[in-house]
């Protein structure tokens, strides 16, 4: 075997490892250890109040106990519907005394990229495991921190990829896997959305360490990777920013990439701040599978395509929710001592890929990848 094929069997076997690490936790159940762990919820905003806080109410092993803002009556309102009693709200001066509050098991740090380093850290070193947003952080350096953190204190680190628990992605790594497309070859992954309210801090670089691509372009590099179970050896980049749109006098608009990986396969990624996409395509040597719309927070579709056979798939279990499927699965990590399916190490080989990806875009060069 000469050395790339060897490097590429090496990293399909991880791949498949990986796979075969998603199979569910045999449920905790049937250990008789049953408990809800404590979430803290660190930032009260649009995705935490609209998507994240009301699916607890739907989980088996994790409820609200905590939380902590900087809006004192905003923290009140929802501390009474969550039933979270008045000593449990912390801002963000007060964050470090949750370290004595034994009803906190996990902090959930859905702040402004430019700030999960730091909260993350805080987390890990009051003695709580950590659940964080993507993209990780805004640096490398900040996610290698974040993981060195957890790992002195010894907690859990899970980053918030909620598509690796929503069944029809699951199902199209699934399909990946087994090869039922033959071996795969290209990969055609979109994301974007137009971007509204040029002050918000999605715009302003030190918050968000960059444009459309750590915002939702982090999609098409997770989508590439997990479909592959492999990690990109090389990366190429073209942006299109139109710098006089007040939005984008900060941040990048259009950043489009290219990835290739170990085994052949090509990713083509979309990554935009003004146009609307929500997809991906994988083509193998017999037939093709395609998510529209991929990772959003529910609707996906999915069709496959094998010879000259198009079928629109369920995956089984269609409608187990992403949401619940993340949170339960780091409370019953920690339950379990278990590693999480989405590690810290995970959002820092995304922000390795988005790096490069940067780098391509302003050299015009291809840039390698270890
Ligand atoms: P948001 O603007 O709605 O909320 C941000 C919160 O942080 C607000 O409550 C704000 O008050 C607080 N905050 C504290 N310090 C701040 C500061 N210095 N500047 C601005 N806000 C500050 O943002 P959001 O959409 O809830 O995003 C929060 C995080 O969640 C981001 O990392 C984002 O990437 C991530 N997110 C993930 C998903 C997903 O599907 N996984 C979806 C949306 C957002």
């Amino acid at each position: 075997m000469n050395t790339i094929d060897r490097r590429a069997f090496l990293q399909r076997l991880g791949g498949g490892l990986a796979a075969a690490s998603f199979a569910p936790l045999p449920l905790l159940a049937e250990t008789r250890q049953e408990r809800k762990l404590g979430w803290a919820i660190v930032g009260l905003g649009g995705y935490a109040t609209r998507q994240i806080m009301p699916q607890f109410k739907n989980c088996r092993f994790s409820k609200i106990t905590a939380l902590v803002s900087g809006s004192p009556d905003k923290a009140r309102t929802l501390a009474q519907e969550y039933g979270v009693p008045q000593r449990s709200i912390y801002d963000y001066r007060n964050f470090d005394s949750i370290r004595d509050n034994p009803e906190v098991d996990i902090v959930y740090v859905v702040l402004p990229n430019g700030l999960h380093a730091e909260y993350t850290i805080r987390a890990a070193r009051a003695g709580k495991h950590v659940m964080c947003e993507k993209p990780m952080a805004n640096t490398v350096r900040e996610c290698e921190q974040m993981i060195a953190a957890c790992r002195q204190a010894g907690k859990k680190l899970m980053i918030g990829y909620r598509s690796r628990f929503e069944p029809h992605n699951v199902e199209a790594i699934r399909v990946a896997r087994a090869q039922e497309l033959g071996p795969s070859r290209v990969i055609v992954a979109d994301h974007g959305f137009n971007i509204g309210n040029p002050n918000q801090w999605r715009l302003k670089r030190e918050l968000s360490g960059g444009g459309s691509l750590m915002d939702i372009g982090v999609y098409s590099v997770q989508a590439a990777r997990y479909l592959t179970g492999e990690e990109p050896t090389a990366v190429n980049a073209v942006e299109s920013t139109d710098r006089s749109d007040p939005r984008f006098r900060e941040v990048e608009d259009i950043i489009n990439f290219q990835l290739r990986f170990p085994s052949g396969v090509v990713a083509n990624c979309v990554s935009s701040y003004s146009s609307p996409h929500n997809r991906y395509r994988l083509v193998g040597t017999r037939g093709w599978l395609e998510l529209e719309p991929a990772t959003g927070y529910s609707g996906q579709s999915m069709r496959v395509r094998v010879g000259n056979t198009t079928e629109n798939r369920i995956p089984p279990e269609p409608t187990r929710n992403q949401f619940v499927g993340q949170l339960d699965h780091l409370s019953e990590c920690v339950l379990r001592d278990r590693e999480p399916l989405v590690p810290g190490e995970e959002g820092l080989r995304d922000l390795r890929v988005m790096t490069a990806i940067y780098e391509a875009a302003r050299t015009g060069r291809t840039i390698p990848l270890a």
